[in-house]
């Protein structure tokens, strides 16, 4: 399949993201390309000016201090982002996120500022033009009336599965986004989803995502990613779960949980924290939490996978990786 004709625009730093954002109406931004490339192909997507923006160096670094934490420039690759030090050393789920997504050349090219931007996904929409233009009507998600997937359903049911999100929300992590008018704004990271499929996250046409935040972990705290896919690798998770454990004297001072390919969004699982929270941990108090992971989804079924194998595959997820967050806070 090829590419659909563009003009092809370049950005030699954020202010020029901004203003050919602003100037050119139908515009998308090309980071590593992984994602959007194949959308164009497919012509889901075929915009009219398409801006580069791999070439700002300094979105490309990432920048460790033990009292500003962790800053990571949008554009760095998931496979940098997987084999940093001090990520590998303090924010091991993120390290152990990034470097299970897709493939060894999709991390070389994809980045950080990408995977958390990916849109939802499903059967339908994820197809090619030639078969889309079998079904006359459009979905939803391509702004029609209907959904092809769950017919009868008010609204897009599309699938999120990005794998860094739930790691960046179990480890409390900050996005800087710029706006159209070159302003900046950090937000929590669990503010920048909708938790509605047919648009995943909160960036308008002209906002740009410039870095990524995390503080230091204080001292006894462990996190840990864990996914289930199809395949070992190229494969999105059917299920992934991340937890960031603060443990001291034995108790759990701290817990954030979180879960993707469930729903519109990565979700965090503040009843299973809660369970954690304040408590000895032993495997009875992990698998209370796990309980608890179990009866907060309600996830989509997903191809050949139904509903009550993703539950049970969540409660599993969640209690391996709370018990490998605990094993490693020192
Ligand atoms: C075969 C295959 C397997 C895959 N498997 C996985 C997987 O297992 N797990 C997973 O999570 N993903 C997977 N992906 C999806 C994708 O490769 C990754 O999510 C990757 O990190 C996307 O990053 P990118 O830089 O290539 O994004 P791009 O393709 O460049 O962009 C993706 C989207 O984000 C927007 N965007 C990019 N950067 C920014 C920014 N800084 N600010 C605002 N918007 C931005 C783009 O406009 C576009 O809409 C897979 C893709 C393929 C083709
Ligand atoms: S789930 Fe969403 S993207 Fe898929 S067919 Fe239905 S409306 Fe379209």
């Amino acid at each position: 399949m090829r590419l659909p004709k563009f003009e092809y625009l370049e950005a030699k730093n954020v202010k020029d993201i901004t203003s050919l954002l602003k100037k050119n109406k139908e515009a998308v931004i090309v980071a590593g390309g992984t994602d959007i490339l194949p959308k164009m192909k497919q012509r889901i997507v075929t915009p009219k000016f398409v801006i580069n923006v791999t070439k700002i160096e300094d979105l490309k670094k990432i920048e460790f201090g033990e009292k500003k934490g962790l800053a990571l420039g949008s554009l760095v690759t998931l496979d940098a982002v997987s084999k940093s030090k001090p990520v590998v050393e303090k924010f091991t789920a993120l390290a152990q996120a990034s470097g299970r997504v897709a493939s060894s050349q999709i991390r070389n090219m994809g980045t950080i500022g990408g995977n958390i931007s990916i849109e939802s996904m499903c059967m339908y929409y994820n197809q090619s033009h030639e078969w889309r233009k079998g079904r006359p009507h459009l979905c939803f998600k391509l702004g029609g009336d209907r959904c092809f997937v769950a017919k009868g359903s008010k609204e897009c049911l599309a699938l999120f599965q990005a794998d860094t999100p739930p790691a960046l929300i179990a480890l409390g992590a900050k996005v800087t986004i710029v706006d159209g008018t070159g302003k900046e704004k950090v937000i929590d990271i669990e503010k920048f989803y909708t938790q509605k499929s047919k648009k995943v996250n909160i960036l308008k046409a002209t906002d740009f995502v410039k870095q990524i935040q995390i503080p230091t972990p204080p001292k006894g705290t462990g996190s840990c990613y864990l996914k289930m896919a199809q395949r070992e690798a190229i494969d999105y998770p059917v299920a992934g779960a991340a937890a960031c454990v603060t443990v001291s004297g034995g108790k759990c001072k701290n817990a954030r949980i979180a879960v993707t390919a469930i729903g519109g969004g990565p979700l965090r699982l503040k009843n299973a924290e809660e369970i954690l929270i304040g408590n000895t941990i032993t495997d009875e108090l992990i698998e209370k939490a796990a309980d608890a992971a179990y009866e907060k989804v309600r996830p989509m079924p997903h191809f050949n996978i139904s509903v009550w194998y993703k539950r049970k595959l969540i409660r599993v997820l969640v209690k391996r990786s709370i018990k490998q967050a605990c094993n490693k806070a020192v």
